[in-house]
This record gives structure tokens, sequence and C-alpha cells, in this order.
């Protein structure tokens, strides 16, 4: 029988969580009484996540496992459950309860009222001071360079109808944020507010690099804005250079020749090169993608998928 519901779950080093997180899915997902399926991936964990994930694929017959030859990262562990889900209506969800399980069926009801991706919005969100500042600059620029309109770029629960998950299978890309994709085949996107809880067990694996690098990920993903930026902050300092050689030369007339000021000079011009490694640096982020987009190498390797009918 084909799922009604697809629940995807992206797992690293999650060995505490797993029990927990399937222990309150399971019944949220019987109580409502469409036939449905869990796909987890094994995003390389090194700890026991994927001893614990094989074992609940033998208990159960709706969970199957992906498991990853090494860590190729959430977004892509998401894809690549996306590609064997075939519920009608996919549900992507955090492995560590921070989005607990119970709010699925609202996400649900809100689809079956015709939407076609459903994101969420995170009530009094339980993370610490640095990340909220963090997460609450990235949805501001991320609003204003994309000019997408969502509130809560960061939050994983949401749900996505089978026409988007379908178009999101047809994309490539080896680096992506999948939210803001299905954002651009939403034709009737909608949010609910959802509860958000403490992570229950270990910690964030996202160190403060992984984050920059999957901003960048979005940013460079969906808006060449940035590039726009540089080139138009480029013009602007022409022409103040231009003003301010023509400032030169009047006083050049009225004051004679003068050497003085050769330090401002100096951090003047620091300054116009601290810009233009930024610049280069920018330009760079969007060669280097394009690069890794031309070579085409596979963005993920499974090495198996555990349980179900593709047990092998
Ligand atoms: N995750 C993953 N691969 C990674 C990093 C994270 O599959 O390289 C999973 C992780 O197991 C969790 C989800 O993605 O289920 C979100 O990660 P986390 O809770 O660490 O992120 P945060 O809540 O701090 O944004
Ligand atoms: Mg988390």
């Amino acid at each position: 029988m084909t799922p009604y519901l697809s629940i995807v779950v992206p797992v690293y080093n999650e060995e505490g969580n797993l029990d927990n997180l399937m222990g309150r899915l399971y019944p949220v997902l019987r109580g409502m009484g469409h036939p449905f399926e869990i796909i987890f991936t094994d995003d390389g964990s090194r700890d026991r996540s994927l001893e614990i994930l094989k074992r609940l694929a033998g208990e159960y017959p709706e969970v199957r496992v992906i498991e990853f030859n090494g860590n190729f990262g959430q977004h892509m562990a998401i894809m690549a459950a996306f590609e064997i889900s075939r519920g009608e209506i996919v549900i992507t969800l955090d492995a560590d309860l921070q989005n607990p399980p119970e709010e699925i069926p609202k996400l649900v009801a809100e689809m079956e009222l015709g939407h076609d991706v459903v994101g969420s919005i995170r009530q009094n969100r339980q993370d610490s001071f640095f990340r909220k500042s963090a997460s609450r600059l990235v949805n501001i620029t991320t609003r204003k360079m994309t000019g997408m309109r969502m509130t809560d770029y960061g939050c994983m629960l949401r749900a996505y109808h089978r026409n988007v998950v379908d178009n999101i299978n047809r994309c490539c890309e080896a680096s992506t944020f999948i939210p803001a994709l299905a954002q651009t085949f939403a034709s009737s996107p909608s949010e609910v507010e959802v509860a958000h809880a403490e992570r229950s067990e270990g910690e964030s694996k996202y160190s403060l690099y992984k984050l920059v690098r999957l901003n960048f990920d979005l940013m460079t993903g969906f808006s060449v804005v940035p590039l726009q930026l540089f080139a138009l902050t480029g013009i602007v300092t022409a022409l103040g250079a231009v003003a301010f050689a023509l400032f030169l030369m009047a006083r050049r007339f009225v004051v004679g020749a003068e050497v003085e000021g050769i330090f401002t000079l100096f951090a003047i011009l620091f300054f116009f090169i601290g810009v233009t490694i930024f610049g280069i640096g920018i330009v760079g982020e969007y060669v280097g993608r394009i690069y890794q987009e031309v070579r085409r190498r596979p963005r993920y390797v499974v090495r198996r998928v555990h349980g179900g009918s593709d047990e092998g």
C-alpha cells in the first residue's frame, strides 16, 4: 500500500535521541489513521546511531534507513530520503526532538486545506542567545536578498506535497537549502506556529563554521544579490574617488603642494583593499559552486538501504 505520509529524518550522531523519537513519533502517526512510512538517513554517524536505526528498521515495517557512505550534511540526507519517499505528503523532522512530533497533525491539517508547502515558525525558540541572534540576522538578510516570504528559514519541521518533492528531486544541485528550494516550487505556501523544545540529548551538529557554510549555500544558491551589491559598492567607490580627486586638485590650486596626511591615505587604501578581497571572495564562492556543479560528481553516496521492500 502506498503511504499517505512520509516522515523524513536526517540523523548524525543522535544515539541518545532515536528511541525517544520513535517512541513519540510512532503513536502520533498511528493515531492519524493513514498509511505512513518513516525514512531515516544515517549521515555517516560515528556513534551507535546506525545500529539503533537498523534495529528500528527490523522492528517496524514502516521504517526504512538509508545508510550514507560518509557525512554529506543535513540537506543531502533529506534529499536522499526524498528520492525514495512515496507519500502524498512528505514531512521533514529533526532527530533531536527539538521539533515535537505531536505537531505533525497540525501540519497535515494545514496541507489538507490545499497548501502545497507548510512551513513552521518556532514559538519561544529554545536555543542559545547567540544561535537565535544569528538566525534572526539570517532570516532578515535572506528575505531581503531572495525576496522569498518565509518567516523562519531554520525550522525544519515542514510539510511538502508530492508535486513539490518531485520537483525538488529533479534538481541536481550539489549544495542547497531545502526550505528555500521548496519555496521556489510552491504555488500556495503557508506557515503554522509550532512548539520548540531544547535539544533533548547530545549537542548541536552545527559548528559556527558549518553554520556559515550553510548560510553561504542559502545566499549563493538562491540569489545573485551579493554580486550586485558588490558591483554597486564598486560604482559608489569610483564616484567617491573622482569627487576626492577633484577636491584634491582644487586644494592644490588654493593651498599649494602638500604631503601630510599620508597615514590617513594608507588607512583609506587598506580599507579598500579589504573591500576588494571581500569581493573576490564573493566571486570565488560563486565560481567554486559553479565548478562543483559542472563536475557532476554524485552529491552523496548511499551504501545501503535497510528495511522495507528494498532490503537486499
Ligand atoms: N544533521 C545531519 N547531518 C549533519 C548535521 C546535522 O543529518 O551534518 C541532522 C541532525 O542529526 C539533526 C538535524 O540534522 O537531526 C539538525 O541538526 P542540529 O539539531 O544539530 O541543528 P540545530 O538544531 O542546532 O540547528
Ligand atoms: Mg537541533
